[in-house]
């Protein structure tokens, strides 16, 4: 059976069970000509002999039959899942079993352009190329580009073509390694390239991937075809190792006299593939050093790089010591994947990280030695004078900093008290002011004119107010960045609060604690070809962390994502990301304007505040991109009516608008020390008629399915409440929640729109529609146990 006008599927993976191959009959597809031209639109016919395509553009009436010869690329945009076949596999594909999962492609056309994704296998026709780009999870787009404007292309990799399109090495390195390798007749391309610095997790991933993929050798091998030990000497050694089964045989050789520990290395990199790393440019993963106890660090030199969702990457000085690895898997829980680094850079980057000896000690216990361990003498020790190029001083600020980071506080705040009163240390964690610290007085001006040289400010000015920034990175061993606030007080004294602005990856779309169905829905939406999608809130709700969620879960190759933000909080790798400069006119509107010459695929506007860029944002979606933006309002629905308010044509903007997320962050109790109880029938009806208020629903029903969906045996509702542990600094809660409520543009809200309805009337056609308000989450999520009637009522 034709499958979509004989489009075909790649070889060995059919669809998926219900595809979703058709909407109401329709193929939506985007042709890309020649010229450059694109067009949205629903294709209706394929004819791969006659090649020709027919296809009618989006808000037009009339067909438009077009010739390959006039084609550059057409897109069917409603993914595809696909899935192996379930049949025996062919003689053939026994033989060749690896069925292709993700491969590399690159597509050169011929008028220089080029086209960079990962396809799930190929179909190469006469008539042109079929591929099938990751979409999100195991959906594919499916692509065909005519044989006449390809001028080339590759799909799988090159080793050297590979690392040159990822700017790992330079190309001329690749000819210097091709020459070399052709002096060294037996050596591997990979062997030279092994020695190029790997400074990135990317890079350091893919060197462990070729490393797994590469013929095993072994070490005794390979010392002998490198001609530095002799066939007896390894048999001797292996003699030893069948003695004493827990003694790596590079540790016996070693032991034995016969080879040295460099040479050793040496192999271990160029024959055996394990990566190399360039410590003092690596970026670690912070956490880890959270994991990875100190003992376990210094006794066995190792440094933990990143972590996967199974494996933890480790830096070490002996890749071979069993020892150690069981111990790197017994702490933290994962398999170790080994990778080398010098001895020096390992002591350097542990001593940064770890401290000397004890330097990784409470914040307390290093106060108190500030003190001379007494704050009784701090009178007196405010006679000494401590400058801030002190060394305890710049060891007090980076631990400040660096505590504030791992803790996951969002501001540091430092405050000054009169007299010998001590400096007040506090961070605000998941939105609450939680103290830190105290630091004795006689520390006072130290500590403020380090912040301030650390962030270029003016050390001499205590007046005005002063503003900055901070790369921490210059100062300390992580990359962090603060946005730095000083603040006249009284009697010359200041302030300062600090913002960590470093929030380096974006969470997924599953992490946002979404309701199935809001997670779903908004899941959809992200995956249609064009149209405007808003999340709003006010201040503080969390909308930056949800669109660069959303961003996250369609952020792949086969994509052109522009985004305009202020200021850039969070940065991903993929997205183009434009910083707003008012002051050079580089509005939210100037940009997004830009960005329409600029061939997006997806577009994500910090935020709407003006009647401009609305109108903006409504064209960018109905000139066929994808839209993401911010507002700054209650709920989704009053979002609608705002946006009308700004002077929308209601029919554009109705066509335009895919939906609005309205979202609120709440605090989440503390799994630890929460307590369940059963709800009372008193509780019960009061949550009922919550739930229900301004709506239609009837809340016996609501009850009856609260029962069915949540009681126990059907029946008792219990809740859960605040306690306080040492987990959740007595509070009763820790983290915070997202509730949320999602808006469908569905017909009946279209209707509404160009009726520029008011917001109950919208509001309870949405609610008809399915949508659960922020209130019905929340109430929903005290339920479930993740917080409590006393955040929800203060949404
Ligand atoms: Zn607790």
């Amino acid at each position: 059976m034709d499958i979509d006008f004989g489009w075909p599927l790649p070889p060995h993976l059919e669809l998926a069970p219900a595809p979703r191959t058709t909407h109401n009959g329709n193929t939506p597809c985007i042709v890309t000509l020649n010229d450059g031209h694109r067009h949205a639109g629903n294709l209706l016919g394929f004819d791969q002999e006659a090649s020709f395509l027919e296809f009618r553009p989006e808000h037009t009436v009339d067909n438009l039959r077009i010739s390959f010869s006039k084609l550059r690329s057409i897109r069917l945009t409603s993914p595809i899942e696909l899935k192996k076949m379930a049949l025996p596999l062919t003689v053939e594909a026994q033989k060749n079993p690896a069925i292709p999962v993700k491969q590399r492609c690159v597509i050169f056309f011929k008028d220089g352009e080029r086209l960079v994704s990962e396809t799930v296998g190929h179909v190469p026709r006469e008539i042109g190329l079929f591929l099938f780009l990751i979409s999100a999870g195991n959906s594919v787009l499916r692509w065909f580009i005519p044989t006449q404007t390809i001028a080339s292309y590759q799909i799988g990799d090159k080793l050297g073509k590979m690392l040159i399109d990822e700017n790992i090495v330079p190309a001329d390195a690749i000819e210097a390694g091709l020459e070399k390798q052709s002096r060294l007749r037996e050596s591997k391309l990979g062997d030279y390239l092994q020695l190029e610095h790997l400074v990135t997790e990317k890079q350091v991933e893919m060197a462990l991937q070729k490393q797994k993929s590469m013929p095993r050798l072994k070490l005794g091998e390979a010392l002998i075809q490198e001609n530095l030990i002799t066939n007896e000497q390894l048999a001797q050694a292996l003699k030893r190792q069948e003695e004493d089964r827990k003694l790596h045989l590079g540790e016996i050789l070693i032991d034995m006299g016969f080879v040295t520990k460099e040479s050793i290395k040496r192999i271990l990199a160029q024959k055996l593939g394990i990566p190399f790393v360039t410590l003092p440019k690596f970026q670690f993963d912070l956490e880890l050093t959270k994991i990875v106890p100190v003992d376990i660090v210094r006794k066995y030199s190792v440094m933990p790089l990143y972590r996967t969702q199974s494996r933890m990457v480790v830096a070490m000085e002996d890749p071979l010591s069993s020892e150690a690895l069981k111990a790197l898997a017994f702490c933290s829980k994962l398999s170790i994947d080994p990778v080398m680094a010098s001895e020096i850079d390992l002591v350097t980057i542990i001593a940064k990280f770890f401290g000397g000896q004890g330097e990784r000690q409470d914040i307390a216990e290093f106060v108190s030695k500030l003190d001379g361990g007494s704050g009784i003498e701090a009178s007196q020790a405010a006679n000494e004078v401590i400058t801030e190029s002190d060394n305890t001083m710049v060891r007090l600020v980076n631990k400040i900093i660096l505590d504030a980071y791992e803790q996951g506080a969002s501001d540091i705040h430092i405050e000054v008290m009169k007299g010998n009163e001590p400096t007040q240390v506090r961070f605000r964690k998941d939105g609450i002011m939680v103290a830190y610290s105290d630091i004795p007085a006689n520390y006072r001006n130290a500590l403020i004119s380090r912040l301030k040289i650390m962030s270029r400010l003016d050390i001499s000015e205590k007046r005005r107010s002063q503003d900055g920034k901070m790369n921490f990175e210059q100062f300390g061993p992580a990359k962090i960045e603060l946005r730095v606030v000083t603040m006249p007080t009284t009697e010359g004294l200041e302030d300062i609060v600090m913002r960590i602005l470093a929030a380096p990856k974006a969470l997924s779309l599953d992490a946002l604690g979404l309701s199935p169905a809001v997670l779903e829905g908004l899941k959809k939406l992200a995956l249609k070809p064009h149209g405007l999608l808003f999340v709003c809130g006010p201040t503080g709700s969390g909308k930056t962390t949800t669109l660069h969620s959303l961003l996250s879960y369609i952020n792949t190759p086969e994509r052109k994502i522009w985004t305009v933000e202020d200021p850039i909080e969070i940065t991903q790798k993929g997205l183009r990301q434009v910083q707003v400069h008012a002051k050079i006119d580089l509005t939210f509107a100037a940009v997004l304007r830009s960005f329409l010459r600029a061939d997006p695929d997806v577009i994500m506007v910090g935020e709407t505040r003006d009647p401009e860029t609305a109108k903006t944002v409504i064209e960018a979606s109905l000139t066929g991109h994808l839209v993401f933006s911010t507002l700054h309002t209650n709920s989704a629905v009053e979002s609608v009516v705002r946006l009308l308010d700004l002077g929308l044509d209601p029919f554009n903007f109705a066509d335009a608008l895919l939906g609005v997320l309205g979202q609120r962050l709440t605090r989440r109790l503390c799994t630890a020390c929460r307590q369940r109880y059963s709800a009372t029938a008193e509780q019960v009806q009061m949550l009922a008629y919550e739930y229900c208020l301004e709506t239609e629903l009837r809340a016996d029903e609501i009850v009856a399915h609260w029962k069915k969906q949540y009681g126990h045996d059907g029946n008792t509702l219990t809740l859960c409440k605040a306690v306080g542990c040492e987990k959740c600094d007595k509070s009763g809660y820790k983290g915070r929640l997202g509730v949320h409520e999602l808006l469908l543009n569905t017909s009946a809200i279209k209707k509404k729109i160009h009726a520029r309805a008011n917001v109950p009337e919208i509001l309870q056609t949405a609610i008809g529609e399915g949508m659960r308000t922020l209130k019905q989450d929340g109430i929903d999520k005290i339920f479930q146990g993740l917080t409590d009637w006393e955040q929800v009522r203060m949404l």
